[in-house]
């Protein structure tokens, strides 16, 4: 497979205020956030011209910053307005917007009380997740050792980039095992969520959700329950067991990236992709054109 890296492509960055030329946008080696992970970022997707929910990501970036205890110097309508007018310098009306926001070099201790913010907001095109026959048949998860952390040891609540070391590793391995992703237990050992999905488990026509106690309470999930309970099912937040699984009828995955995706294996079980997934499946795809 040939990656075409992504500092050398071409189109515009916004950084800082500014519109910068693709490969101009760069940060110095001695960043804080770099060092010691003090980043957060966002992940959005425009649908024919429009960005979906746009003003709940980009207040959650700025939330996402103050959890870890620093301000991002513009506002939540500012980095709106520089999301859309990445989308229009690069021409696009369908694609993944990407706001990041990481502690400056001003200072290299531990300490960053004294160091500036930058943001940055880049675009580009993203296919869909999964296509084709992964699409029918549902993704295949491997359950992780790495488990989501005690809300009292990481800010869960904050995308922050820092968590997604641990994503990264699970996924890695579940990859390497020959499965799409990694289901994360947390601490408690719960079901928790993919790497970079929450989840909805079915069973007798009611649908289930972990409580989003120790992981991001993605915008999608929360979008889902809402559409959900629209179309007249019953949701509920309740504790799953790993050992609960081969019970369900139906998971799924829900995500800006994923969108909702079926699950069609966990570990050794198999799930069909069934009515319920279906049916929302459509209906998100129908609201998040609309
Ligand atoms: N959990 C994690 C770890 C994620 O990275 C994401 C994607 N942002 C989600 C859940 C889903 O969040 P959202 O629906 O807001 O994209």
């Amino acid at each position: 497979m040939t990656l075409i890296p992504y500092d050398d492509r071409d189109g515009y960055i916004w950084m800082d205020g500014k519109m910068l030329p693709w490969r101009d946008a760069k940060l110095h080696v001695l960043s804080h956030g770099l060092h010691y992970g003090g980043s957060v970022f966002e992940g959005e997707r425009m649908y024919d011209g429009k960005i979906f929910k746009l003003e709940e990501h980009s207040d959650r970036l700025i939330k996402s910053a103050a959890l870890l205890d620093f301000a991002i110097s513009f506002t939540a309508t500012e980095i709106s307005e520089a999301t859309n007018e990445v989308a229009a310098a690069n021409g696009m009306t369908n694609a993944y917007m990407r706001p990041l926001a990481w502690r400056g070099p001003e200072v290299m201790g531990v300490s960053a009380l004294l160091c500036r913010t930058r943001v940055a907001v880049a675009c580009w095109e993203w296919p869909a997740y999964f296509s084709g026959d992964v699409l029918e048949r549902g993704i295949s998860l491997i359950t992780s050792s790495w488990r989501r952390p005690h809300p009292q040891t990481m800010p869960v609540q904050s995308k922050a980039c820092g968590l997604y070391m641990i994503g990264t590793m699970a996924k890695q391995a579940a990859e390497r095992a020959g499965y799409h992703d990694a289901l994360m237990l947390d601490y408690k050992g719960r079901v928790a969520e993919a790497t970079g999905a929450n989840m909805f488990l079915i069973k007798g026509g009611v649908i289930y959700t972990p409580h989003p106690e120790c992981f991001l309470n993605g915008i999608t999930r929360q979008t889902v329950i809402e559409l959900a309970r629209s179309l007249g099912y019953e949701v509920v937040e309740t504790d799953i067991m790993p050992e609960d699984l081969p019970s369900f009828e139906e998971i799924f995955v829900t995500g800006t990236a994923a969108e909702i995706t079926a699950i069609g294996k966990i570990d050794q079980h198999e799930f069909p992709v069934g009515p319920v997934t279906r049916r929302l499946r459509e209906a998100y795809g129908a609201m998040v054109r609309s």
